[in-house]
C-alpha cells in the first residue's frame, strides 16, 4: 500500500482490516468459510474521494441507498469496474435509472416497484427486503406478503431473485431476527431454488449475522468512520 494512501486515509486502511479480521474470526466461529462472504461497504453520504481510497485499498463492493448520489459516484467512478449494490428504498419512478448503474438491487419490496425494474433486454440481480419491524415506513415487505412477492419476481424478466435481505429491527437482540430471516429464506427456496443469500448484518451486527447464515454483509460506519452530517 503505497504511503500516501496510509496517510490520506485518516485510519481507513486500519479500520478495514480490523472489520476484515472481525468478519474472518466470526466466520470461524461459526464454522463457516469467510469465502462465502460477500462484505460490501456502505458509503452513502461519504464523498468519491473515500470510495477511491476504499478502492486503492482492494475493496470491490460498493452499497449506496440514495438513488442521486449513488448515480453520480458510479458514473465517475466507472473506470474501475467497481460492483454498485443498491440497499435504499427505490422509488418507482427511478427503478429504470437505479437498474441502468446497480450489479444488484437488496430492497425490491413491493410488486409495483417489480413492474418498474422489469427488464426484456438485461438481468440484475435483486434480494427481496424484509421488514421484521411493524413499521410500514422501514421499508421491506411483511413476512406474510412474501412468499407473493417472490412468486411475482420469479414471475417478471429482467430479475434474478438471489436472496432475502433484511435489516434488523433497533433495540432489539439481533440474532432472534437473522435466524427469522433464515427461515424464510429456507421457507422461499421451496419454489425459488436459487434464491438462496441473506443479505444482513451491518457494523454493530456482522458476527450475528454470519452465525444465522448471511452470505453478503453490509457494513458502513465500522470501516469508513462517521458519516459526514447530510444537509
Ligand atoms: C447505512 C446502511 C448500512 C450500513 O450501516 P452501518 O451501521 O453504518 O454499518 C447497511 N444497510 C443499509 C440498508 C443501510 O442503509
Amino acid at each position: 500500500m503505497s504511503e500516501s494512501v496510509r496517510l490520506g486515509a485518516g485510519g481507513l486502511a486500519e479500520r478495514l482490516t480490523a472489520v476484515q479480521g472481525g468478519i474472518v474470526a466470526a466466520a470461524a466461529a461459526a464454522g463457516r468459510d469467510p469465502a462465502e462472504l460477500t462484505t460490501i461497504v456502505v458509503t452513502k453520504f461519504q464523498p468519491v474521494s473515500l470510495l477511491q481510497e476504499l478502492a486503492a485499498l482492494g475493496v470491490r463492493n460498493f452499497g449506496e441507498s440514495r438513488h442521486q448520489e449513488a448515480q453520480a459516484k458510479a458514473a465517475e467512478l466507472l473506470q474501475l469496474d467497481l460492483t454498485w449494490h443498491f440497499v435504499g428504498q427505490v422509488q418507482g419512478k427511478k427503478a429504470r435509472q437505479v437498474r441502468a448503474y446497480a450489479d444488484v438491487i437488496h430492497s425490491v419490496d413491493r410488486a409495483s416497484l417489480v413492474d418498474a425494474l422489469a427488464s426484456e433486454d438485461s438481468v440484475v440481480d435483486c434480494f427481496v427486503q424484509v421488514n421484521l419491524t411493524d413499521d410500514p415506513s422501514r421499508g421491506g415487505v411483511a413476512p406474510g406478503e412474501l412468499p407473493k412477492l417472490v412468486e411475482h419476481v420469479l414471475s417478471t424478466a429482467g430479475l434474478r431473485l438471489i436472496g432475502l435481505m433484511a435489516v434488523a429491527p433497533l433495540g432489539a437482540e439481533p440474532r432472534p431476527s437473522f435466524a427469522r430471516v433464515r427461515e424464510l429464506g429456507e421457507q422461499i427456496q421451496q419454489f425459488a431454488p436459487n434464491a438462496k443469500s441473506l443479505s444482513m448484518g451491518m457494523s454493530q451486527d456482522y458476527a450475528e449475522a454470519i452465525i444465522e447464515g448471511a452470505t453478503h454483509l453490509r457494513i458502513g460506519t465500522a470501516i469508513t468512520g462517521n458519516r459526514p452530517v447530510s444537509g
